[in-house]
């Protein structure tokens, strides 16, 4: 009971009409309703609503979402239903439940396009009311808490997701301390040795720490008052995660990460932040390059502060932010921090087409409309979740945020599709530069357009944003559909006319041979025609029977690439261990860019007369080939080839330590074939192994046993080819 008038009060503190009674009954109907279950620790089962509904109460949200949150896993588990919800809680809460368990349950599977689709329904929901969301990623919050108690594959799955899709969620939403806990639990799960490592250093240095963050804190504090700016200065340890990503990025040891500790000042008004931004360049020597100004330019997430980075009191680089308590509020608690509260009701969580806060979110939206398949939204959509951004301005001087490594055909899409559809070349600071030109913060781009400029395959390769990439891919398909009315078009005449008829006078004939072969006009029958997926042949044998039969002269044939290729290969090799759009005996080639492992999520592409390649499905490559000829592949779980791929790890230069990885290889039972060993000027190697492995399953297991050896910074699958 204690953690129930924990959150009553919390509630209470913020919301002083709040209708307690309310969230009291909430409580003991989800504990009613959940009687006799427990959770995989032995719990009672009703503790994780009530743990999600203390992380929503420190989020500060309304009291629907209080009881949402104890709710939420009452109609998927339990037998209460969304009306009887709906009668003893009201409308919204029924609302939000439903809206939580449409979600669905944890997603277990790998399956990309599951995931695609369980985060375009997240979009969807986050489109019609966010707090759905925020109890979602409470409810995922506390999951990755107790993830403990799982079996270490299924930890692993979702510690993946949690870091693809709701971490970044969250930072979205600016929420940052979820996003930053999320983050650090996924850390945990997806490369344990290396989080252990570095907790183990950064414990290890704490004491040490904690007093020089005390006397950097005061040394700051005095030097604002005296100069006249209110403030109060907080020091903190950036979290692990972070940390980890300084040091892939820079590679080097955690010794060397000397911002691991980043400062925050936080004062009454927005003329002392630049004041505060004044007295600390005046003071310290700052660091060129490194200041931000977030209060005039807002992030997306609508985070405001200033970012600078000097020479601190000990000679050392340290990073500080400045902003005001309000803007400190909007840092922590995001899109949460504008509830409005008015009379005990909030104002409407809808985004409406006109509020500007959340222009991305709507954009994302937008685009996953046009998009037909869910791993390409979830390609696309994944760079404008993660991305940093860079802010660039219009001739007019507006901001737009893309994100980084965005070209000018990204910013004339983000103005207007017909503006990117025709986009020439742009003007960079009255500079003309190249379409592949990449933006940087502060450029002005003045898009040159011209009539005749079409979209080509190659800006595919360019676009950074799902928009752009979004409408680039639907005209090229348009383009394709052209093409195809075309050819088959011609394909079409040129086979009746062998038998003195035409396309006018067969046009009955044609009708109902496009139904019978599951065309729904004449003009859909001929697209197929074009693209190679129905041949003369059949529409002739349908529609004109009697002719079709006596001809002996060959009929024009567009047969389809893959029927060709099946009869020329069959029976051609049995131990490839795919299938190729559910037959076995399929010429396969492993692609080695990617070099998939049985296990992977796979994607094939029919070659001219080289069978299949298969490729990963996050393989560039893969996504730059041509859609029509993809192909349906999957393991079928009898390939009983050995599969090379290139493993690379960064480790500390010390003396037994390859010896130590050699032996990690033979005790999983794997061969090395090649190894590439190199010592960098700071005392670390880097090596890169080629092994033959089995499968996904095979490969992890090798990475895991690497990644726990002490002396191993990092362990990752490489393209065999830069090996
Ligand atoms: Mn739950």
């Amino acid at each position: 009971m204690h953690q129930l008038d924990q959150i009553l009060s919390e509630v209470a503190g913020y919301f002083p009409s709040a209708d307690l009674p309310l969230v009291r009954r909430a409580y003991q109907f989800a504990a009613q309703a959940h009687d006799g279950q427990t959770r995989k620790s032995g719990d009672p089962y009703v503790t994780h609503p009530l743990a999600v509904a203390q992380i929503i109460a420190e989020l500060k949200l309304d009291v629907a979402s209080v009881c949402a949150g104890l709710l939420h896993d009452c109609v998927e588990d339990t037998s209460a239903t969304i009306e009887q919800l709906s009668e003893l809680f009201g409308k919204e809460v029924a609302f939000l439940v439903e809206g939580v368990t449409k979600l669905g349950k944890l997603p277990y599977s790998t399956r990309e396009e599951q995931q695609a689709e369980n985060f375009r329904k997240m979009l969807l929901a986050m489109a019609r009311d966010i707090r759905v969301i925020l109890v979602k990623l409470c409810d995922r919050l506390d999951n990755m808490r107790s993830l403990n108690h799982l079996p270490p594959e299924k930890q692993e799955r979702i510690a993946a997701e949690t870091m693809q899709i709701y971490a970044p969620l969250a930072n979205r939403l600016g929420i940052q301390w979820v996003k930053v806990e999320l983050e650090d639990l996924s850390f945990k799960y997806t490369n344990p040795g290396e989080y252990e490592q570095l907790a183990h250093d950064v414990s290890k240095s704490r004491a040490e720490r904690l007093e020089y963050i005390h006397s950097v804190e005061k040394l700051i504090q005095k030097e604002m008052i005296d100069n006249g700016v209110p403030c109060e200065v907080m020091g903190r340890a950036k979290h692990l995660w972070s940390i980890y990503q300084k040091m892939k990025r820079t590679q080097r040891p955690f010794e060397e990460i000397h911002d691991a500790i980043g400062f925050r000042v936080i004062t009454d008004s927005q003329m002392h932040c630049y004041q505060a931004l004044g007295v600390a360049h005046q003071t310290w020597t700052p660091i060129p390059g490194r200041f931000k100004d977030y209060i005039a330019l807002p992030k997306p997430n609508l985070y405001q502060s200033l970012h600078t980075a000097v020479i601190g009191p000990r000679g050392e680089r340290i990073e500080v932010q400045i902003r005001t308590s309000e803007m400190n509020l909007v840092a922590e608690h995001g899109i949460a921090a504008h509830w409005k509260y008015k009379e005990g009701s909030i104002s409407s969580q809808a985004i409406g087409p006109d509020d500007k806060k959340f222009a991305w979110l709507r954009q994302l939206i937008e685009s996953q409309k046009e998009l037909r398949d869910p791993t390409e939204f979830l390609e696309s959509v994944k760079v404008d979740l993660f991305g940093d951004e860079v802010y660039v301005f219009t001739p007019g001087g507006d901001v737009k945020a893309l994100p980084k490594g965005s070209c000018p055909i990204d910013f004339a899409y983000s103005v207007h599709s017909s503006i990117g559809d025709h986009c020439s070349g742009a003007r960079v600071n009255g500079m003309i530069v190249p379409l592949r030109y990449q933006l940087r913060n502060g450029d002005t781009i003045e898009i040159i357009t011209s009539p005749n400029q079409k979209p080509n395959k190659d800006w595919l390769k360019l676009v950074k944003t799902a928009r752009a990439r979004t409408k680039v891919r639907w005209l090229l398909r348009q383009e394709q559909r052209d093409k195809a009315v075309l050819l088959g078009t011609d394909l079409l005449d040129k086979a009746l006319r062998k038998h003195n008829t035409t396309l006018t006078r067969a046009e009955k004939q044609l009708k109902s041979a496009a139904q019978e072969l599951k065309c729904m006009t004449v003009d859909e029958l001929i697209i197929q025609i074009g693209y190679g997926k129905i041949t003369t042949q059949q529409v002739l044998e349908k529609a004109l029977p009697e002719l079709a039969k006596k001809s002996d002269e060959p009929a024009v044939k567009a047969e389809s690439m893959l029927k060709t290729l099946l009869r020329k290969v069959t029976r051609r090799t049995s131990s490839s261990g795919i299938k190729v759009a559910g037959e076995e005996d399929i010429l396969v080639r492993f692609a080695k860019c990617c070099s998939p492992l049985p296990g992977d999520p796979v994607v094939g592409f029919i070659t001219r007369g080289r069978g299949v390649t298969v490729h990963r499905r996050d393989c560039d490559k893969g996504l730059d080939l041509d859609p029509e000829r993809r192909i349906d592949v999957e393991w079928d779980g009898n390939g009983t080839t050995q599969h090379e791929v290139a493993i690379q790890v960064l480790c500390s230069d010390k003396p037994g330590l390859l010896a130590h990885i050699s032996q990690s290889f033979s005790d999983q039972g794997v061969n090395i074939s090649q190894a590439h060993c190199r010592a960098t000027e700071d005392g670390r190697a880097v090596n890169t192994f080629h092994a033959s492995v089995k499968d996904l399953d095979q490969l992890k297991q090798v990475i895991r046993s690497l990644s726990r050896i002490k002396g191993v910074y990092s362990v990752d699958r490489v393209s065999a080819d830069l090996g």
